[in-house]
């Protein structure tokens, strides 16, 4: 007697946004809750992890003191491995599935194997950022064009960013804490004016969240002594600018 083949899971690739559990989607929380499998990796926070019900297998792929993060290839098989065997599978990201996320890469190997996918869009980091810190990203005063870019990446000095940052544009910068000096040296190279405000932001959205400020010249030193780790971000432009308050324009009126 034949058996019939199980029939195949779905495999969700779900955005669970830069870190507020309250900036989820209702889908991806719906999702979380009723999971049976979640393969997430290190930036997703502990506290939507544990949303989850119990007895869900949890399986990290992230980095791991000696450890390294489990390989592209690795995770593919794992997603495809799991659907094969009738799992639906959460695949839980941080910010969203795809930027910067190797959503795609994901949903291109479930494709080949002939796996359904599904994608749960979720908060980027540069758009809970921006709102945490309330740096709009754009602005009709000051900027109408914005950028998102890796700041980890091999070549990054070849690189062509020319246009990217400047007057009317914002320019955010994904994983570009280890890179700092680099990038603003290339920007600086590429004519971008050493005073074009720049904020890094860190662990955004979350109560470890830091703001800091300074000048494009003096990034390097902000992220140094301010010892700014993994995850930031680099936010490059007009909009950057320490906001204007009453003190401080009292201050310029009395300076001038
Ligand atoms: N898919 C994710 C990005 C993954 S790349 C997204 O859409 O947000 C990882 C980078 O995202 C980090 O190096 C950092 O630059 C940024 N990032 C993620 N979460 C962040 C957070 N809470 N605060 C600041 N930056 C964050």
């Amino acid at each position: 007697m034949s058996e019939s083949p199980l029939p195949t899971g779905t495999v969700h690739l779900v955005g669970a946004g830069p870190g507020d559990p309250d900036l989820l989607t209702l889908r991806a929380t719906r999702l979380i809750m009723t999971a049976r499998i979640i393969v997430h990796d290190g930036l997703v926070d502990p506290a939507i992890l544990a949303m989850a019900r119990p007895g869900t297998r949890m399986i990290s792929v992230a980095k791991q003191r000696a450890r390294h993060t489990m390989p592209q290839d690795a995770i593919n098989a794992l997603l495809v491995a799991e659907a094969r065997a009738g799992n639906d599978v959460v695949r839980l990201k941080g910010g969203d599935p795809f930027v910067f996320g190797r959503g795609g890469e994901e949903a291109e190997a479930c494709r080949a194997a002939g796996i359904a996918v599904d994608v749960v869009p979720g908060v980027s980091a540069a758009l809970g950022a921006a709102a945490a810190a309330q740096i709009p990203l754009t602005h009709r005063a000051s900027a109408s064009i914005v950028s998102f870019v890796a700041g980890q990446c091999k070549g990054l000095t070849d690189q062509d960013w020319a246009g990217l940052a400047g007057k009317g544009r914002t320019l955010v910068i994904y994983m570009g804490v280890a890179t700092a000096e680099v990038i603003a040296d290339k920007l600086m190279a590429d004519g971008l004016a050493p005073d074009v405000p720049v904020a890094v932001i860190e662990n955004a959205t979350r109560p470890t969240m830091r703001v800091l400020r300074g000048p494009l010249a003096g990034l390097a030193a902000l992220v140094g002594r301010n010892r700014v780790k993994s995850p930031a971000l680099i936010v490059i432009g007009e909009v950057a600018a320490e906001p204007e308050t009453e003190l401080r324009a009292l201050a310029r009126e009395i300076t001038a």
